[in-house]
């Protein structure tokens, strides 16, 4: 671990540095993964935040690539580290007080029922997600999908050749099925020659099937794009392709040149993002993130609102309140191919979020015995709340 600690910009360093820096395995190899090699790097912190960052990472993951480490130390604007967003993203810097609302086991995301192999899972009518791995090239501390990723041990399945041939058997046999989502974790953890390996079966199945893959590798490692892995893409004509991304600090020489490679054999690309207390909310910051994917010819797609059952959910969780009167200020800034649809991630399915401009207007609250739900009827016309904060 000789690089990082001093690196201002990982491309105009990278070179006198280190031949291996664009190579997409030796910064998975160096990632740093406990909180001691991380203070060193960050030029250290407080007792009280090493304590938190240990206790944290006690059956919870953490994985910082290089290239990432060096985004958050180029971008602090403050010498508290703690404050970058960054920073606090990869980081499980909480108070153990704040997991409010994780029980560590529920994950309302994947429901057993919708689960038609241990990695394939079938939500919405016409299409399928298949988890290829549990792997990412950092870990978000928010994940969605924490128990299949942020949890050591994880007893969620892998894609191994069983589960990935039985997958294949089920969309085949389900003429219903229009497309297949490759997600994760983070599909691109795994080598060229099983993505490749992994489409073509998957393209084999039906020449008209679409095939969208969904990846933060560009925000975290984007030297994955390698030559073998376009070439990959356009070979197995893979349809579209969703960008992880939740800053524009993020928004990097490197990501742009990696975007710009996936558009060059992809026909469709967009981004997710997530939104997150203390790290994205608010007007400013939003609108930058997408007028600047706009720029670069990334559709921005969803916004989503953090789910419930994540670890540190009470430090990422904002109100949805909130978001609705960001996302209605920015309705008016920007054109709709520059907003994305902002939508509550519920175990029932996405429910999209009707803006509105002032407070009034908004009829979706209830309070129950002092806490307050959001409530809708979701695509299945089923009725669904959410506890807001
Ligand atoms: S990259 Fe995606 S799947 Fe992986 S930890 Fe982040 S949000 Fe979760």
């Amino acid at each position: 671990m000789d690089i990082i600690h001093v690196l201002p910009d990982s491309q105009q360093f990278l070179p006198e540095f280190n031949k291996s820096w664009t190579d997409w395995r030796w910064q998975q190899k160096n990632a740093l993964r406990d909180e001691g090699s991380l203070r060193t790097a960050c030029g250290g912190w407080s007792d009280e935040i090493a304590r938190r960052i240990q206790q944290n990472l006690q059956g919870q993951k953490m994985q910082i690539t290089p290239y990432y480490l060096s985004r958050i130390l180029a971008t602090k604007q403050s010498d508290d580290i703690t404050t970058s967003p960054l920073w606090r993203q990869v980081v499980p810097f909480w108070r153990e007080e704040e997991l409010n609302g994780y029980d560590g086991e529920s994950e309302n995301w994947e429901l057993n029922e919708e689960m038609k192999t241990p990695i394939c899972q079938h939500k919405y009518d016409n299409r399928v997600i298949l988890r290829m791995v549990n792997a990412c090239n950092s870990y978000c501390q928010f994940c969605f999908e924490a128990l299949r990723t942020l949890k050591v041990n994880s007893d969620k399945s892998n894609a191994g050749r069983t589960s990935f041939q039985q997958s294949l058997e089920y969309i085949k046999n389900t003429p219903s099925v229009e497309e297949v989502i490759l997600s994760g974790g983070d599909p691109l953890m795994l080598t060229d020659n099983k993505l490749d390996e992994s489409l073509a079966a998957i393209r084999e199945i039906r020449e008209d099937l679409l095939i969208r893959v969904h990846s933060r590798a560009l925000t975290f490692n984007p030297y994955r794009i390698t030559d073998a892995l376009i070439e990959t893409l356009k070979k197995h004509r893979v349809n579209a392709f969703g960008v992880h991304v939740c800053h524009p600090l993020e928004l990097s020489n490197e990501f742009q040149n990696a975007v710009r490679r996936i558009q060059s054999v992809v026909p469709i690309v967009f981004s997710n993002m997530p939104f997150l207390r203390g790290i994205n909310d608010n007007e400013e910051t939003l609108h930058k993130l997408f007028i600047d994917l706009y720029r670069m010819g990334v559709k921005p797609y969803y916004l989503y609102h953090f789910m419930p059952f994540s670890p540190g959910s009470s430090e990422y969780k904002a109100s949805i309140n909130d978001a609705i009167a960001i996302m209605s200020k920015l309705k008016r800034r920007v054109s709709n191919i520059a907003l994305p649809e902002y939508v509550l991630p519920h175990m029932k399915g996405k429910f999209t979020v009707p803006l509105f401009t002032n407070a009034e207007e908004m009829p979706y609250f209830e309070t129950i015995n002092g806490r307050r739900y959001y409530r809708f009827t979701n695509w299945k016309n089923e009725q669904c709340e959410w506890l807001d904060n």
